[in-house]
C-alpha cells in the first residue's frame, strides 16, 4: 500500500523533478555541462559523451568505448551517485521528521 503523499514529500519531490529537468542538457556519461564535458571522442562514431558507446554493442549501438570509462568519468559518475544518495538521504530525514511532528502526546 502507497501512502498518500505528504507536503514535504510533495516539496521535496518537486524540487527533485525541477532538478531532472534543469539537468537534461547535461553530459548522459560524466554529468558535466556540454562545454565541460570530459568524455574522449569515440574511436569508432565519433560522437562524445553518447551513452550508447558505452554499452555493449550490438542492434546498431555503437558499443567501441564499453567497460572502458576513464578515470575522470568514473569519479563523475561517483559523484553523481553520490549526490543521488544524498539527496535519497535529505528526502528520508524530511520524511521521518514529518512522521516524528505528527507524533500525538498522549501522557499529558
Ligand atoms: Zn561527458
Ligand atoms: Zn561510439
Amino acid at each position: 500500500m502507497r501512502k498518500p503523499e505528504t507536503d514535504e514529500e510533495f516539496r521535496a519531490r518537486f524540487i527533485r523533478e525541477l532538478d531532472e529537468l534543469s539537468a537534461e542538457p547535461r553530459c548522459e556519461i560524466c554529468d558535466n555541462w556540454p562545454d565541460d564535458c570530459i568524455c574522449p571522442a569515440c574511436p569508432r562514431c565519433g560522437s562524445r559523451g553518447d551513452s550508447d558507446c558505452y554499452q555493449e554493442g550490438g542492434l546498431g549501438i555503437c558499443g567501441e568505448l564499453y567497460g572502458k570509462l576513464t578515470l575522470e568519468q568514473q569519479i563523475a559518475q561517483a559523484e553523481r551517485h553520490v549526490s543521488e544518495l544524498y539527496r535519497d538521504w535529505e528526502e528520508a530525514c524530511l520524511a521521518l521528521d514529518w512522521m516524528k511532528s505528527t507524533r500525538v502526546d498522549k501522557k499529558g
